[in-house]
Order: C-alpha cells, then sequence, then structure tokens
C-alpha cells in the first residue's frame, strides 16, 4: 500500500526530529521509505505563541494496516518524547497519516484522507512537490486544492 505521511516540528532542533522520524519509518521492516518533500517553515497555526513549525511530507510503501501504521507513528512520536499541553501547541513531533492508498477510513482513531491537515500549506504544498498528479479521496486533485489555499503560508527551505 501506498501512503503518504505529514511530518512537523517546532521543538528541540525541528530538522533533527523530522530527519530522526524518517529514519523511524525506514528502520521499520515493513515500511519503505520511497520519497520524502523538501523541508518547509510555517507559522504555528491560530496565532499560537510558539517557534515556527519544520514540516515535510514523505511516501512510503507499506504492509501495515492503517491502525498498524498508527501505532507506529505514535511510537515514534513516543520515542522523540513529544509534549503535547494544548491542542496545535507546541510539539517536538507530529505525524499524521494524510494517505492510505485510495482508502476512505473513518473510525475512532483515525480519520483518513486526515481532514484538518488536507487542507494545510504545510500539507499540501510539500505533498505536490512529490505527487503532483495525486488525487484526493473525496476532495479531488491536488492541484484544485491547491488553488484554494495560501501558498505563502510555507516557505521552502
Ligand atoms: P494530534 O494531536 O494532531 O497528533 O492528534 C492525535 C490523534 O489524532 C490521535 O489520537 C489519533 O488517533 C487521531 N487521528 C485521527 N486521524 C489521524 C490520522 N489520519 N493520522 C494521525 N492521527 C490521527
Amino acid at each position: 500500500m501506498l501512503a503518504y505521511i505529514g511530518l512537523g516540528s517546532n521543538l528541540k532542533d525541528p530538522k533533527e526530529q523530522i530527519k530522526r522520524a524518517l529514519s523511524a519509518l525506514n528502520d521499520n521492516n515493513e515500511i519503505e521509505l520511497m520519497t520524502s518533500s523538501s523541508l518547509y517553515e510555517s507559522k504555528p497555526l491560530l496565532d499560537i505563541p510558539g517557534p515556527n513549525y519544520i514540516n515535510a511530507v514523505c511516501k512510503i510503501e507499506t504492509k501495515l494496516s492503517a491502525l498498524d501504521l498508527l501505532d507506529l507513528c505514535q511510537e515514534i512520536e513516543e520515542s522523540q518524547q513529544r509534549v503535547r499541553e494544548v491542542k496545535w501547541g507546541s510539539r517536538t513531533i507530529d505525524l499524521d497519516i494524510l494517505l492510505y492508498g485510495g482508502q476512505i477510513i473513518l473510525n475512532k482513531r483515525l480519520s483518513i484522507p486526515h481532514p484538518e491537515a488536507i487542507n494545510r500549506a504545510f500539507v499540501l504544498v510539500p505533498l505536490f512537490e512529490i505527487e503532483p498528479e495525486i488525487k484526493v479521496p473525496l476532495l479531488g486533485p491536488i492541484k484544485l486544492l491547491l488553488d484554494r489555499i495560501n501558498k505563502l503560508d510555507v516557505k521552502k527551505l
């Protein structure tokens, strides 16, 4: 299965946090890291005070189920000592499963396509960089989604 994961960090050397999370994904026997985007910088959402975020999106091929992939993402977050004080607040690392094949998944633990992330410049711009032709289930071609947002909300590093 092809899946896309969004990564974000704004604490404790964010670039290093993203790098560590990407290698943790790649170290898993059930995952092959196919591509990762450039790093991007974005401001915290809703003007919540805090350092800017570093974001990236990666494409993986995996035999893991979507829930097992979520477990792995959460283990990686734990192992990088994510601090989660307020929703949308600062974090050492955040991993979101953006897309899992062409599947639509909605249960207690998972919403895919990720409903919040998939409208954000810090997800759409790096996703477009690595997969310009992708169609997001329920939402349509990424090119059209990009037209609806302010691309200047992210800066490529
Ligand atoms: P957050 O604070 O943004 O990391 O949200 C974490 C929660 O979002 C977890 O409890 C997950 O179960 C839930 N969640 C729902 N959909 C997703 C998704 N597509 N990827 C990652 N977490 C998800």
